[in-house]
């Protein structure tokens, strides 16, 4: 895998090639001129790691959410959902080890202080590294490959040794020293919040084993060096499914998960081609067994959602943490014991990332090449356009008012659009993925029709306004 480095607003990739760039800066500079993500504070020179979703990207995002919990929740009679809080006791993450263990071995450029992250630097030179590795081993792999690592701003090869920096992220909240002597945490991950929360759930649902519950939210975390677009950022949102099971049942249950989490993101129309399963080489202690998802991004497969087997470990680390025990009680067999868990964890992000790139479609359509988002309907943040052939032509303006105002009250992610000519305006509407457009003209007027033109093929077909609405629904399913 190739490393990307943000300094300041450059993008630097070490292992740099024609195509990776071209795709890379095509969909990077397409969701910010169409609306879906833009660099955050921009007016201000920006803030690193950090992304702002725009108006269309919104809505692509909270369609990707709501496949993701009517998946996960709705759909599952033994998930139920939760929103825990973002700034939670510090003693969490001193008990789940994150206040000593969750940290990115970082080194910096003597000469022009640029930090790197060394197991991603390592990485991209064909070393195996991870974060999990000790400072020793990290400095040892560092070492041994000194030559091979120029620094991303300046091309010198001095660096300092690579030190763990944790990526917790504090605040001071509640903290009133003055010197964040005392500082509350900005969650690194959702689902401490859920494990937090397994006794209230179980107490209040009558869960019985096996059972989940999942959650999207914000997360947080310092990385080094924040890149490769929204795939690593400083602030991003997960979704997370913590699955509690019977000891015995923990492999059982996994095996069906990661086919469960599969097919789920096959559903969003990703072409399979881009996606595979790879499996963590360096599991940490206690976990079981760990697959990532990974997408085929610009750069090359990477991560894009997690499923792992972990074991008992992180009800254990909890129950030492406070000091009570968070065990189930089966009240058949009387047993008590601290159930295991197997989680699927993605970010949305990531997700969004990949679905950007598996739709961005070059090709030609009645001899003219076009730029079109083959978004699958579902998830299309517009799912049609509705417009009158001509805008200054007041009783076509007013029927095609009424076509909208009608559809919206069935499928409200539509968007009117009256600006230039037919033939502009269905390319505008193919470059944002917009599955149909509807056409009121002066026939409309006179046989209650409306011609809609399909996105991928062009194809019009006349059709009465009473069935529109039936019609685009089931399209969008
Ligand atoms: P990586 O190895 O890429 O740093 P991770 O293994 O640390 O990721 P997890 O802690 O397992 O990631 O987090 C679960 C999911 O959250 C990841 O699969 C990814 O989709 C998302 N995620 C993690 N870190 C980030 C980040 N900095 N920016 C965006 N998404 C992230």
């Amino acid at each position: 895998m190739p490393y990307y480095g943000i300094v300041g607003s450059v993008v630097y990739n070490m292992n740099k090639t024609e195509k990776t760039e071209d795709k890379m800066s095509k969909i990077v500079s397409f969701a910010k001129r169409k609306g879906f993500v833009f660099p955050s504070s921009e007016i201000y020179g920006g803030f690193a790691g950090v992304y702002d979703f725009g108006p269309l990207g919104v809505e692509l995002e909270n369609n990707l959410k709501a496949q993701w919990w009517r998946r996960m929740v709705h759909d599952r009679d033994d998930i139920v959902g939760l929103d825990s809080s973002i700034s939670m006791s510090p003693r969490i993450w001193e008990a789940s080890g994150h206040t000593t263990g969750f940290s990115d071995p970082l080194a910096e450029c003597k000469e022009c202080n640029t930090r790197i992250r060394v197991d991603k630097v390592l990485e991209s030179i064909g070393v195996f590294a991870d974060e999990k590795m000790s400072e020793e081993e990290i400095n040892k792999l560092f070492d041994d490959n000194k030559d091979k690592i120029k620094c991303p701003s300046c091309g010198k090869q001095d660096f300092t040794d690579a030190r763990k920096f944790n990526l917790l992220v504090k605040s001071n909240l509640g903290d009133f020293s003055g010197d964040m002597s005392d500082p509350a945490y900005l969650r690194g991950e959702t689902c401490q919040g859920i494990y937090v929360n397994f006794k209230n759930v179980v107490d209040s649902m009558r869960m019985k084993l096996p059972f989940g519950i999942a959650q999207i939210g914000k997360a947080f975390r310092n990385e080094i060096s924040p890149r490769q677009f929204i795939f690593r950022g400083r602030e991003f949102e997960q979704m997370e499914m913590q699955y509690f099971t019977e000891p015995a049942d923990e492999m059982k249950e996994y095996e069906k998960l990661k086919e469960y989490r599969w097919n789920a993101i096959l559903e969003l129309g990703i072409d399979e081609k881009n996606l595979r399963w790879k499996q963590h080489e360096n599991l940490v202690f206690y976990a079981k067994d760990a697959w990532d998802i990974e997408y085929n991004y610009p750069w090359g497969f990477d991560e894009m959602e997690g499923v792992h087997a972990r074991g008992n470990y992180d009800l254990t680390a909890h129950s030492k943490g406070c000091g009570k025990p968070q065990e189930y009680h089966n009240q058949e067999t009387g047993e008590k014991f601290i159930p295991h868990i197997i989680e699927s964890s993605g970010g949305v992000g990531r997700l969004l990332f990949a679905i950007l790139c598996d739709a961005y479609t070059e090709d030609e359509l009645g001899g003219e090449s076009r730029v079109f988002m083959k978004f699958k309907p579902s998830i299309a943040p517009v799912k049609a356009a509705v417009f009158p052939l001509l805008k200054n032509k007041p009783d076509l303006v007013k029927k095609a008012r009424e076509v909208y105002v009608d559809l919206k009250k069935d499928v409200p992610q539509i968007m009117w659009d009256d600006n230039g000519n037919v033939g502009k305006r269905y390319r505008r509407q193919d470059e944002i993925g917009t599955p149909f457009c509807i056409t009121v003209d002066f026939d409309t007027l006179e046989d209650e029709a409306v011609t809609v033109r399909d996105r991928d093929t062009g194809e019009q077909q006349r059709m009465a306004i009473s069935e529109l609405s039936e019609y685009i629904k089931n399209s969008i399913k």
